[in-house]
């Protein structure tokens, strides 16, 4: 008896395809999910106890649906890194920023209505929107990986989509995006309609450059998404959020469902928001590691795209993903992105770091004598 999927009545465009999913094996060596490889600080993991020791005897009650609590403490981190002021009123939140996309596209997405990305990106704005019967575009992004403002601007123009998609730093070539890109790409969108620009900024604690949370003064129908996923190393808590009009928030509202933050998730992000500094200070460090892996990929003879993020993009491979077995057999797992000639690694602590380079300096070797 092989009932599959297929023998179900599931909806057309889910049929043969198949779910997201980076590898998750027991290997020594993990830099293929961009997460943050320091575990959380005692003083966190107590602080974490108390609140959620708290929030437990009330978990007969349904949490506070609108999560104001955190809003607020999210709307101040934003103030005090972004410079630009945020109210609980321009903030939402969700069960990571892929629950963020995800309302986002039920809301302004859906049947008969498109979004587009610059590939390569972010695998999960596509697979969001077939998730949420948006159609999707695939705009270009050139062989460099930046965003040609003109020729995104152009197909933006020609396909009229609903959702644009800017990712910041971009995931997973590490480019960040010029203000004046997202500029020129806003106004593009706006030219015949209302459209909905999401600038996903889930790495832009990692960048060289400034969030462009300011850009959301007069830009109802800009959104800035982040996510408590990387730079606050709480990828486990599942936590990401948005700011943006409080329009936006006001019609993300009409899609969530009642109660869809748990009591647990909000306590937990509450006291992690009461450590943001002893959380970022990591940051500093994992970009001098970033930094540190570009130089000696590129004086190993590795091709590597500039990086704003806690990743880099490097080749090139005549075979990507033979070249990420290869990197795997000694004990390292990589991300193959699907990205032709190309693999990203994500900045571990320097004993990982070092545990990559080895096995890529190795592998440069065993193919220098073979060939
Ligand atoms: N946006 C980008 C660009 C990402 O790379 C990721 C995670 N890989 C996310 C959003 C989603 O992160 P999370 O759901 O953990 O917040």
């Amino acid at each position: 008896m092989n009932f599959g999927i297929d023998d179900l009545p599931v909806r057309d465009e889910l049929r043969g395809k198949s779910p997201y999913g980076a590898p998750q094996l027991d290997v020594p060596v993990r830099l293929n999910t961009n997460e943050n490889p320091y575990p959380l600080p005692d003083e966190l993991v107590e602080r974490i106890t108390e609140r959620v020791r708290a929030a437990a005897r009330d978990l007969n009650r349904y949490p506070d649906r609108d999560a104001v609590e955190l809003r607020t403490a999210l709307a101040r981190y934003l103030t005090d890194s972004g410079g630009h002021r945020v109210g609980v009123e321009n903030v939402w939140a969700a069960n990571g920023s892929n629950e963020v996309i995800q309302q986002l596209l039920q809301a302004f997405g859906g049947p008969g209505r498109t979004a587009i990305g610059f590939e390569p990106s972010y695998s999960m704005h596509a697979l969001i929107a077939r998730s949420t019967g948006t159609g999707w575009i695939s705009g270009p992004r050139g062989t460099d990986f930046t965003i040609d403002p003109a020729a995104a601007a152009r197909a933006i123009t020609e396909h009229r989509p609903d959702v644009v998609f800017i990712t910041s730093p971009n995931n997973p070539t590490g480019t960040a995006v010029a203000p004046e890109t997202v500029l020129a790409l806003y106004e593009a969108a706006q030219a015949v309609k209302p459209t909905m620009v999401v600038l996903d900024e889930a790495y832009v604690e990692f960048s060289h450059g400034a969030s462009l949370l300011p850009l959301l003064a007069g830009r109802p129908c800009l959104v800035v998404s982040r996510t408590m996923s990387k730079a606050f190393g709480a990828a486990g808590l599942r936590l990401g959020y948005l700011a943006a009009h409080p329009a936006v928030v006001d019609a993300l509202q009409l899609v969530r469902l009642p109660y869809h933050l748990s009591a647990v998730t909000q306590a937990t992000a509450l006291a992690a928001l009461e450590h943001t500094g002893t959380l970022l200070k990591y940051v500093e460090q994992l970009k001098d590691e970033r930094d540190r892996l570009v130089r000696e990929l590129r004086a190993t003879g590795y091709d590597v795209t500039e990086s704003d993020a806690n990743f880099i993009q490097f080749g090139r491979f005549a075979d990507a993903h033979d070249a990420w077995r290869r990197i795997l057999d000694r004990g390292v797992l990589v991300r193959d992105n699907g990205v032709p000639g190309w693999l990203r690694v994500t900045a571990g602590t320097p004993a990982e770091n070092d545990a990559f380079l080895d096995a890529v300096r190795d592998l440069k070797k065993e193919w220098e004598h073979s060939g």
